[in-house]
Order: structure tokens, then sequence, then C-alpha cells
């Protein structure tokens, strides 16, 4: 028989079974999304993506003259904590550099 003491314990544990798994999985998705985009990734390669603009051939797009094309200045770029790299929403959130630049640059609104 389970006394009343052993009860509550192993039932205050199996509670938060659950909210571990459930922390686990939160931060497991937050360590992909602020994961850098590896330039050799197949969407990267497809979106012609590096990490430094200069590199690419940048056409000018929307009134914008390729030599000012930036992923800083994209209208998917998102400020992380590091000033040098964002999350982008093309690339699922993931890091690209702030100088970097792909095919899909679209004007910030
Ligand atoms: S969509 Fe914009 S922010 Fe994302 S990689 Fe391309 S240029 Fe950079």
């Amino acid at each position: 028989m389970v006394s009343r003491r052993r009860f509550v314990k192993l039932s205050a544990v199996a509670a938060a079974i659950p909210l571990f798994s459930q922390v686990n999985l939160v931060s497991s998705a937050s360590a992909a999304a602020m994961a850098k985009v590896p330039t050799d990734d197949p969407a990267a390669v497809a979106l012609k993506y590096v990490e430094v603009a200069t590199t690419a051939t940048r056409t000018d797009k929307m009134g914008v003259a390729g030599s000012e094309q930036i992923c800083g200045n994209c209208r998917f770029y998102k400020d992380s904590e590091t000033p040098e790299w964002g999350g982008c929403t093309l690339f699922q959130n993931r890091l690209v550099a702030k100088e970097g630049w792909c095919v899909g640059w679209v004007p910030t609104a």
C-alpha cells in the first residue's frame, strides 16, 4: 500500500514530467530557429544566399540598386540579440548575416 505522503510525491513527479517535456520542445524549437543558415543548405543554394552581399551579383530591384541590397534592409530580416545576424522568415527564422543577401531580397515597407 502506498502511503499518503508517497502518493503526493509521486503525483508531483508525474505532473512535472509533461512540463519538462514541453520546455525541452520549446528550447529545441528555439535552438533550431536560432541556428545560422549554412550557405550549402539546399534552400540557401536555391536562393543564392551569401553571407557577404558584395560577393553576389545583385541586380536593381523594386527601385533599389543592387549594391544597396543587404539582408539588414530586407523585409524578411528580423533583428536578433546578435548585431551581425538576424532571423529570416524565408529560412524559417534561422539566422542570416546582416550583411548577407539572397535573390529573395525585398525592400522594407
Ligand atoms: S530573404 Fe532577405 S533577409 Fe532573408 S536571406 Fe534573403 S535577403 Fe537576406
